[in-house]
């Protein structure tokens, strides 16, 4: 069915809260819909939104607004009829149904020595399980629903707001993990050539945070019904981010795994049982660890959440976050506004220079180095020694806990507030590092 209301107020459909009205908005929720939709004769510009967490809404939007409600997750490996689905889903047929499956684990490809170790490499892993997911799924619903089920891979995007079909889009990542990793296919209707068509994960361009569906030549023809995504039932740990062992390995909580080095870890597949010397990944008492991998294993995957469970990493994600980040419920943002500058390795260390000058010789810029000699360096950290974190400028505010994420701080903050501070941090970076910074949220 197709919704159609004119002057549409989207102030709840961004997260940035903007107080901003669509001419024309039209919801449908079902893939059969969009071929009734003449595309040719909507009012233009068409934008297709998600959850609004990626944009910047800087006026009213005078053309069409189309917004996805395609709800559903279904199991399609593991099930009887599951690549029959697959196969009419790329004819184009409808999937109406909305049922899930559990998946027929195989608890067979266990270390015959070590229960509670998979052997890595290709021999030792199961089948993915292959999920269909509507565009119109909050993604946060479908990394929940995939805990509940145990099934592993999208635990570390948990509580990125947002839907599944945006996430394809954008190529979401956080704490070392892009849903690219785990997207099989990505399901569209092509408004051009108006019939159905798929990309293979391969065929996406993923980048950082980029997907063919953002170039600008193509942009907005493909609208994405739905994502397959290979997650697995085997446990896939990816703990190697930053601090997230630690943080995982306490809320494990009676285990005790400590992690030897975090950056040494995922925990995951090792050919060694967990005790073993060679087993280079995990310390602590050996049989408390054992047991928090043995609950890893599909055993009891939903109540053991003080074991290695998708559950138990996704809790502690979640935690992370909500200390880090605002809530949009509570405070409008569109997350991190700004990319990372690159730089090259001369302009790093004339920076990194000045820095050790400023605040004595062992300091250090953070930074990474990239595999053709550039160097990245967080935005966040220029905006700090810009003097932005926390100042208020009007409506708008710089996040005083995270200074890359711009926040409606009142509530009730015009678009040109936002920008206006947006301008101001924009010319201060390049004053003070002669860098340019780049908007990550997209202005509308
Ligand atoms: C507090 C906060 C924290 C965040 N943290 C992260 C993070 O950790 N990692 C991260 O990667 N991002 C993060 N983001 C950014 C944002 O959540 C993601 O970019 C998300 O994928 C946007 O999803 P959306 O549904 O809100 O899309 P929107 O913002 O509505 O749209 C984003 C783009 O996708 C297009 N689009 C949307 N739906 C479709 C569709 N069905 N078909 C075709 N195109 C479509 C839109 O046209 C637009 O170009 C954060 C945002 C906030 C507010």
């Amino acid at each position: 069915m197709i919704k159609t209301e004119y002057y549409k107020d989207l102030t709840k459909m961004n997260t940035f809260g903007m107080k901003v009205k669509a001419r024309c908005f039209m919801e449908y929720d079902s893939v059969a819909d969009l071929v009734d939709i003449e595309f040719s004769e909507l009012a233009r510009p068409v934008l297709h939104i998600g959850g609004g967490s990626n944009l910047l809404f800087t006026d009213d939007f005078k053309g069409t607004v189309l917004h996805s409600k395609i709800n559903f997750i279904e199991i399609l490996e593991n099930h009887p009829e599951g690549m029959s689905r697959l196969a009419s889903q790329e004819n184009g047929d409808m999937l109406a149904s909305s049922s899930s499956f559990l998946p027929e684990e195989s608890l067979s490809d266990y270390h015959p020595e070590c229960p509670s170790v998979i052997l890595s490499g290709s021999e030792g892993f199961a089948a993915p399980v292959l999920v269909s997911v509507g565009a119109g799924v909050v993604f946060d619903d479908f990394c929940q629903w995939a805990a509940q089920q145990g099934l592993w891979g999208v635990e570390n995007l948990s509580y990125i707001p947002g839907e599944v079909g945006a996430s394809a889009v954008q190529n979401i990542g956080a704490y070392g993990v892009e849903v690219k990793d785990v997207i099989h296919t990505v399901y569209c209707y092509d408004t051009v050539e108006e019939e159905f068509v798929s990309f293979p994960v391969q065929e996406c361009g993923y980048g950082y945070r980029d997907s063919i569906f953002k170039d600008p030549q193509i942009k907005g023809r493909y609208i994405v019904t739905h994502v397959v995504f290979a997650l697995s039932s085997e446990p896939q740990p990816r703990l190697e981010y930053g601090h997230l062992a630690a943080a995982v390995a306490e809320a494990c909580g009676e285990c005790h795994s400590i992690p030897e080095a975090p950056s040494q870890l995922p925990l995951g597949p090792s050919p060694y049982p967990v005790n073993h010397p060679k087993n280079p990944q995990i310390l602590g008492d050996p049989e408390k660890v054992g047991k928090c991998l043995l609950h890893t294993n599909g055993t009891s995957p939903q109540s053991e959440t003080n074991h290695l469970t998708p559950a138990l990493i996704r809790k502690v994600i979640i935690k992370i976050r909500k200390e880090k980040l605002p809530e949009p419920s509570v405070m409008g943002s569109a997350g991190s506004f700004f990319k990372n500058p690159v730089i090259t390795p001369d302009h790093f260390r004339k920076i990194e220079a000045e820095a050790k000058a400023e605040y004595g010789p062992d300091y250090k810029v953070p930074h990474y180095d990239l595999p053709d000699d550039m160097v990245k360096v967080p935005a966040a950290w220029m905006i700090e020694q810009c003097g932005w974190k926390g100042r208020r400028s009007g409506g708008a505010a710089v996040y005083d806990k995270q200074p890359l994420v711009i926040v409606n701080y009142t509530g009730e903050a015009y678009p040109e507030e936002i920008i206006g501070l947006e301008r101001r941090i924009i010319d201060s970076v390049k004053q003070k590092f002669g860098v340019g910074l780049h908007p990550e949220v997209e202005h509308i």
